[in-house]
């Protein structure tokens, strides 16, 4: 059964989040989006806690669960993000990580050892002050098939490789802990192939989930893992994740790095950005207008803990494919201001996002699969043109900086005549 699964998203008990984050509108969400398996997020916080252990139930001892009462055949896995601020080097270090429990009981049973470290109902991602090594060590006496794994891993700030506040390697966030783990989360800002370049990390497998706020198809689910399993359990999924299992794990569906909102340096505030990894350098990271650091680019801090050349792809590297959010499409299609969120839920742009959706069973089908010439006679030749680009890679986007999304440029007419056929992939090639 192939599992389109976004592995981290937040409740509504998390900053900044919705207040539409509540299980019925996920769900409802997730299946026009084509996600079948969810991770619950925020699982140690009380209330949200309360209301997964009341609104979900265990599908036959698998460690998944389902909406009580649900339509949809959406499946959900226990799992929170924690912020832990560490020191290394004489230098505080504050990193996100990823938990995924192998049920809800667990995650209650975590909640009541993590309280020593924190207020675990502050908020929906706590922070807790505690080695991220102890972190693991305490989790996997609770609960050993606990899957702990570094969110977003190269955003500037509390991940991993960020250039303010992360580590060079991954010893030194999880020191004696560090062969517990064995994904990374790559982020919005980096892709497959910019973490292939560093070849002490081709022992992990590299996860993309979308750390969701909000339930909406332009959020929810825009990064996934496509899996491959024969009877989805929690503990297929883990296995197959620490085996590294390439038969299990197809590949992931990616945002384009340069779409990110940190793929190159820049200083939002001053209006200065993107800058280029070289042309930052030649600026030694000062912003002209303010002085100022520049937030550094996710391309820069990849350059700087690289190890081999652009285009270095190792032998077993576990496939990926560009996807964009349809509405954001839809939107540049129309000519429209598609990063305004008010527009994205105009009902001009809903109306075409649930014909389409209709019509080819979900948002995944219609990026993934539809033929072009069905998506032109159904919506219009500018999208069906655009979703062509996209499965080629050929968008061109003005990349993200220090904060600001990267800008998707609409295509034009010269590009499109210069290209071949055979590059476009479809989903079916790799099943
Ligand atoms: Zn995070
Ligand atoms: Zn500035």
């Amino acid at each position: 059964m192939k599992i389109i699964a976004d592995l981290q998203i937040h409740s509504r008990y998390s900053g900044a989040t919705s207040s539409k984050m509540n299980l019925h509108e996920i769900e409802y969400y997730a299946a026009l989006k084509g996600v079948n398996l969810l991770g619950t997020g925020d699982s140690l916080h009380p209330l949200w806690l309360r209301e997964l252990k009341t609104g979900l139930e265990e599908i036959d001892g698998s460690g998944l669960y389902r909406v009580k009462g649900g339509a949809n055949n959406i499946f959900f896995v226990t799992q929170t993000e924690v912020a832990t601020v560490h020191e290394f080097a004489g230098k505080a270090r504050r990193i996100h990580h990823v938990i995924l429990f192998s049920s809800l009981e667990m995650s209650v049973q975590a909640g009541e050892r993590l309280k020593r470290y924190g207020d675990i109902a502050s908020d929906g991602r706590p922070i807790l002050n505690v080695r991220p090594a102890e972190l693991v060590e305490t989790l996997l006496e609770i609960d050993q098939d606990c899957l702990v794994f570094p969110a977003h891993a190269w955003t500037p700030w509390w991940s991993l490789f960020g250039s303010i506040g992360g580590v060079d390697r991954l010893e030194e966030c999880y020191e004696d802990k560090s062969d517990e783990i064995y994904a990374i989360e790559t982020g919005l800002s980096s892709d497959p192939p910019m973490n292939w370049r560093i070849s002490s990390l081709d022992r992990f497998v590299l996860l993309s989930s979308s750390d969701s706020h909000s339930p909406y198809p332009y959020r929810l689910g825009r990064e996934a893992v496509v899996f491959e399993l024969k009877n989805p359990a929690y503990g297929e999924i883990v296995r197959a994740i620490k085996n590294r299992d390439r038969s299990s794990i197809l590949m992931t569906l990616e945002v384009p790095p340069s779409y990110g909102k940190y793929h190159w340096s820049g200083h939002r505030r001053c209006g200065v950005g993107p800058v280029s990894p070289q042309k930052a350098r030649e600026m030694n990271y000062r912003c002209p207008r303010c002085g100022r650091r520049l937030t550094k680019g996710v391309e820069d801090r990849v350059e700087e803990l690289a190890d081999r050349p652009v285009g270095y792809r190792p032998s077993d590297a576990i496939d990926f494919m560009y996807v964009l959010p349809l509405q954001e499409l839809i939107a540049l299609s129309m000519g429209a201001d598609y990063t305004t969120e008010m527009y994205l839920q105009t009902r001009k742009i809903w109306t075409i996002y649930n014909s389409l959706v209709d019509k080819f069973g979900s948002e995944y089908r219609i990026l993934l699969d539809a033929p072009i010439n069905e998506l032109a006679k159904t919506s219009s030749q500018e999208l069906a043109s655009l979703i062509e680009d996209m499965r080629r890679s050929e968008l061109e986007i003005i990349p993200g900086f220090d904060g600001v999304y990267g800008k998707i440029l609409p295509r034009t007419a010269k590009r499109r005549s210069e290209k071949p056929d055979e590059r476009m992939r479809r989903l079916e090639d790799y099943i």
